[in-house]
């Protein structure tokens, strides 16, 4: 197809979430063509991410973007038919503050709790008797969701969008997209690396990390760039009964994954964190520095631990603010953005991508207003800084 009202550049959990609620969901009558140059997905972050789920932010609208995440967890089969199932496991989060990161902890549980979120607060003395394979050593507060937060299969939900998003008539194409087309205030559409060109009405920029190039290039500054971060699988000689996803406060998280345990480290504001175009080998370093010793000091069973293998995927990073830059240009507006979720994309691509088509097919925010998340704030320099970011 030559020319599409809706270009999705980017077929992975952004443009696939995009895709389905335009056709299947918004019952849009136009064109969708999703042009995805790696329909094996294998270095998407969508597929290379730790797929998991909370509500413990501290800015409200990425709460409500995950209460989202979750209720269409919970209607899979609604959604998708009796089959659908992502392996959801609803574990929670468990985000610990050392006395220093107390303060902060508890306002963001009150921003949880007013936006409805089943979220408590736990002194040492109550981890210690939920949790007694947990060290408390340091801590001064520990903040449990109790529902509504967990993990799953990411490329089992990424199946579910596209299948359903193509049954409900959105064509996907495997080609990649060499450059954006743009005239004065509107994009025309794409040109392919071979040399081929695809029009449009409308383009969404679902390109993940890769999306800041390709809005560059055409003097459009969208501050997205890939940033690596490294997955290590561990086993442990004994199981921990009821593991959350821990987050300690030295940035090193972990979380049970069957009879394992994944984690990995996120670089503090200090930490060096270059762009990472390209770069899919683990940062094995990391292990010996940040992980190992803070699984072992939080997790005291896990001294015995044995590094299975690791991985390493790209978040999709704003560097203004660490959160997601969604809806039109203001001066392009053919341009769509979902773009750079910095690390909590996954659980918010479904009202992402819902608030996307909606913008195409109402010309405004609907269902929930991500306003706090325009393009203006780029262009004004005024970050929405999200404190909880792993
Ligand atoms: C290690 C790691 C852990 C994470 N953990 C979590 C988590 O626990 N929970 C959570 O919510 N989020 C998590 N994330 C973030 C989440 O994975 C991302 O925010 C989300 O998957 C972004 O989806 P996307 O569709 O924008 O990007 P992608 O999944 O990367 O999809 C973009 C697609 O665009 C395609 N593409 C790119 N350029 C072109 C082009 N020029 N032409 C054609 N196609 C192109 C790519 O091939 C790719 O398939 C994690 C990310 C990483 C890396």
């Amino acid at each position: 197809m030559d020319r599409s009202d809706v270009l999705i550049v980017g077929g992975g959990i952004m443009g696939s979430c995009t895709a389905y609620f335009l056709k299947k969901e918004l019952g849009y009558a136009g064109s969708v063509h999703v042009i995805e140059r790696d329909p094996t997905y294998a270095e998407a972050s969508t597929t290379l991410s730790a797929a998991s789920i909370r509500q413990q932010f501290s800015t409200p609208e990425n709460i409500r973007m995950s209460r989202f995440g979750i209720e269409v967890i919970h209607s899979l089969k609604e959604r998708f038919g009796a089959d659908a199932d992502i392996g959801f496991r609803e574990g929670g989060y468990l985000i610990l503050a050392s006395e220093e990161g107390r303060p902060v902890l508890e306002t963001n549980w009150r921003i949880q709790t007013a936006e409805g979120a089943d979220i408590v607060l736990l002194g040492p003395d109550e981890m210690g008797r939920r949790f007694p394979w947990l060290s408390t050593e340091g801590l001064a507060l520990g903040a449990f969701g109790q529902s509504g937060e967990g993990w799953f299969d990411a490329a089992m939900l990424l199946d579910l969008f596209r299948k359903a998003a193509r049954a409900a008539g959105a064509t996907y194409e495997k080609a990649e997209v060499a450059a954006l087309t743009r005239a004065g205030d509107r994009i025309t559409g794409a040109t392919l690396s071979n040399g081929a060109t695809r029009q449009c009405g409308t383009l969404v920029l679902a390109a993940g990390a890769w999306s800041g190039r390709l809005a560059n290039a055409i003097d459009v500054p969208l501050p997205v760039e890939p940033r690596k971060r490294t997955v290590f699988v561990v086993k442990c000689p004994q199981v921990f009964p009821g593991m959350p996803l821990i987050v300690d406060p030295s940035g090193v998280w972990m979380r049970p994954e069957r009879d394992l345990v994944i984690g990995g480290w996120g670089p503090g504001e200090d930490d060096p964190d270059p762009p990472a175009h390209g770069d899919f080998e683990p940062a094995h370093d990391e292990f010996e520095a940040h992980v190992w010793p803070a699984f072992a000091a939080r997790v005291p069973a896990m001294e015995q631990l044995r590094q299975i293998r690791a991985w390493a995927g790209h978040y999709d990073f704003n560097t203004l603010d660490h959160n997601a830059i969604l809806g039109p240009h203001p001066g392009i507006a053919n341009l769509m953005f979902i773009n750079g979720f910095s690390g909590h994309g996954l659980q918010q691509a479904p009202a992402a991508g819902r608030a996307v088509a909606e913008h195409i097919v109402h010309g405004g925010w609907r269902s929930l207003d991500l306003s706090v998340f325009g393009f203006d704030r780029i262009l004004a320099n005024a970050p929405v800084r999200e404190l909880n970011v792993i």
